[in-house]
């Protein structure tokens, strides 16, 4: 990119940075100490999944299984579904909460995801409850006198209604306990299901910031993705939410050699849309971009997106550290 390019971006906003499941590049996913390094790295947003267990208490992992994350095959043989995956809705919390987590793995293979992470060996770790995670980010912002935003997203809503749970709402009980609701402290709710993220809105009449997320995959939820991307399909997100998540694909693609730019995010400005993209990762990068500043500068100086997930919230903080100065964002 040219420099006046770059400079004009200069006098914009910064981009906030949004801690994929916490600093995941460095611990394991989803741990409070991933939480703790990702705010001390100088994330804005902290990222929570969240699935519930038997009992039907909030906890943060990714996935609906236990398997990929911790030692539940060891700790509780024959437990598992036909399938041959072990769901966390059929654990209770005090069983979910006597496994150790480690790095992420493959189930298949056992190997770890990203093999140049933790080590997978080191299994130190528990899977918080949401109410636990939100203290400990609450005694964090006390103890650093620093704000910042909790991100959770509700996984697989139509999933856990058919076993019986509502997800949605115990989130949002458990949300309104800690006082997000009146807005005081940052926060944005996500959500791949857009029927289930208009309700947050509609049946709820939550007023918490929402988020839109369209699958990389855009027939992983048939027949409802495709139309979100048109600019009707995003007028209609904007009537309940305040933005979407894209995929970086969705955002920036390769024509041949070239790399361009969607139209997607500036549609989405022109609906009064932030655009809020996932996933950037050092060790995962996507083939047009030779290194970690500078996929950076293309989704925030060429796309323009407004946020971007990552699991390596130091390295987002020293690149925008760079390109945006004096840096405005981060307060103390
Ligand atoms: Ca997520």
């Amino acid at each position: 990119m040219n420099k006046s390019e770059m400079s004009t971006n200069a006098m914009t906003n910064p981009p906030q940075i949004i801690a994929h499941r916490g600093a995941s590049g460095y611990l394991p996913e989803h741990t409070l100490p991933a939480k703790a390094l990702a705010l001390g790295m100088g994330a804005d947003f902290l990222e929570q999944d969240i699935v519930l267990t038997q009992d039907g208490q909030p906890i943060v992992l990714h996935d609906i299984y236990l398997d990929t994350v911790t030692n539940v095959a060891a700790s509780f043989p024959g437990r598992q579904r036909a399938d041959g995956r072990f769901y966390a809705l059929d654990f209770t919390l005090a069983e979910i909460q006597s496994l150790l987590v480690h790095e992420r793995t493959d189930p298949r293979t056992g190997t770890p995801v990203f093999p140049h992470r933790f080590p997978v060996d080191q299994a130190l770790f528990r899977i918080p409850t949401l109410s636990e995670e939100i203290e400990f980010i609450q005694g964090l912002q006390c103890s650093t006198q620093r704000k910042v935003g909790i991100y959770p997203e509700i996984k697989a809503p139509a999933w856990h209604r058919e076993q019986g749970h509502d997800i949605s709402r115990v989130v949002w009980d458990t949300l309104r306990h800690y006082g997000y609701e009146d807005l005081q402290n940052p926060i944005f709710v996500q959500c791949f299901d857009p029927v289930e993220t208009r309700r947050w809105r509609e049946e709820f009449g939550s007023r918490l910031p929402l988020i839109q997320l369209l699958p990389e995959e855009t027939t992983a939820i048939p027949g409802t993705i495709p139309s979100l991307l048109t600019p009707t399909g995003l007028k209609n997100v904007a009537q309940y939410a305040q933005g979407i998540g894209p995929a970086i694909g969705q955002v920036m693609t390769l024509n041949g050699s070239q790399v361009e730019v969607t139209d997607l995010t500036k549609v989405a400005h022109d609906t009064g849309l932030l655009v809020h993209t996932y996933t950037v990762r050092r060790d995962s990068l996507p083939s047009f971009a030779q290194d970690h500043d500078e996929l950076l500068d293309m989704l925030v100086v060429r796309a323009k997106v407004d946020a971007f997930f990552t699991d390596f919230p130091d390295l987002a903080f020293r690149w925008r550290a760079n390109r945006f100065s004096p840096h405005p964002v981060r307060k103390y």
